[in-house]
């Protein structure tokens, strides 16, 4: 089921939590909502779940009104971060809840609640757990518990408020993993949250980035690392520096280097920015022969071993900023670098 929030704001009394948000989710795709802590992810899916109401705005289901609609005739299947199993229930009455809690019209006879807790057991890979209650499960485990509850009742879709969120790292990567896994094979409409980026990246189709109650950037996890719409999204996908500089007659002047910018050509001087993740920055013992390529030197202060990768923290000779350089160990043992050696650097991909 396609999802469609428009201009949707909510105040709580004088604070307002989301400012005219508006987002398409087609049917089938699995959609992060990726933002820092208070920007407003989990209200939006209280809002889409029904458990609250917008002040402004309408929120459709395949181009249908559910703005007012009751949270119970929704048909979503929700999982809050803190795995809200019932403790005192075992797994099996845990998975089967929203189906006998049904009015008698609707539920099902024993035997298909049973069938049915069966195959959702297999399909969360917990089979043979079914008499065991929620305390004598690992985390991870009873986080597909709460996932197969949800997916009882035969959602039209599902929303996950980090749902990994309490877990360890190594846990939280095979969930992922699983849960896409999952997502190609029920063809779910699934919206989650998280203030993970490598979460968003790895597992979503789009990734809708929200910061103090707005939508940043709706895109994929490529658009939305390479082209970031704003320096919020920038920073908040990854590590970046900024180098600050000034920008007249078209070009764009960062310390000593200098470079052409599709900017109006303006005779006023004004201040810039130029933005550009580690990877970017190219780093080698001599300048540049091509004396077009714009370099400037630097001091390598650190020098971080990361496993596969290398970092740099660096700081330039001509402005004394510091910033960062990544590359790979082989990059790093060719090069044969040293702390407090002196190197040149190139900007690759440098954004303004
Ligand atoms: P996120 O899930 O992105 O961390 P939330 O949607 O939970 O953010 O909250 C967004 C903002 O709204 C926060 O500043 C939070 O303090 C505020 N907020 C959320 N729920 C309430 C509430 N029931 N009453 C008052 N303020 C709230
Ligand atoms: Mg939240």
């Amino acid at each position: 089921m396609s999802i469609e929030v428009e201009n949707i704001s909510k105040s709580y009394k004088s604070f307002t939590a989301l400012k005219n948000v508006s987002l398409q989710i087609p049917e089938g795709e699995l959609v992060a909502l990726l933002g820092p802590s208070g920007s407003g992810k989990t209200t939006l899916l209280r809002l889409i779940a029904g458990l609250e109401q917008p002040e402004e705005g309408r929120i459709l289901f395949n181009g249908e009104d559910n703005t007012n609609r009751d949270v119970r005739e929704r048909r979503v299947g929700f999982v809050f971060q803190h795995y809200a199993l019932f403790r005192h229930m075992n797994i099996f009455d845990n998975i089967a809840f929203g189906l006998t809690v049904r009015t008698r019209k609707t539920r099902p006879s024993k035997e298909e609640i049973k069938e049915k807790v069966h195959s959702l057991l297999k399909l969360v890979q917990l089979e043979g757990l079914a008499h065991r209650y929620p305390s004598q499960l690992s985390g991870g485990q009873r986080q597909r518990v709460a996932l197969a509850r949800a997916l009882a009742v035969e959602p039209k879709f599902l929303l996950l408020d980090e749902p990994f969120g309490a877990l360890d790292t190594k846990v939280r990567q095979e969930l992922r993993r699983w849960l896409r896994h999952l997502h190609g094979k029920l063809g779910l409409t699934i919206l989650f949250v998280t203030h993970d980026q490598e979460e968003a990246m790895e597992l979503a189709d789009q990734v809708v980035v929200m910061n103090e109650g707005r939508v940043e950037q709706v895109g994929s996890p490529e658009e939305i690392y390479h082209h970031p719409a704003n320096p919020f999204v920038y920073s908040f996908l990854g590590r970046v520096n900024l180098f600050r500089g000034r920008v007249h007659n078209g070009k764009i002047k960062l310390g000593e280097a200098e470079f052409e910018t599709e900017w109006e050509n303006k005779a006023v001087e004004l201040p810039a920015v130029g933005y550009m993740r580690p990877h970017d920055v190219e780093v080698s013992l001599h300048a540049p022969l091509d004396t077009a390529i714009q370099s400037v030197q630097a001091q390598i202060s650190r020098i971080s071993l990361l496993g596969p990768i290398v970092r740099l923290d660096l700081k330039r000779l001509d402005t004394n900023e510091v910033f960062e350089a990544e590359m790979s160990r082989q990059r790093f043992l060719e090069l044969a670098l040293v702390e407090q050696g002196i190197v040149h650097v190139t900007f690759n991909n440098l954004s303004f």
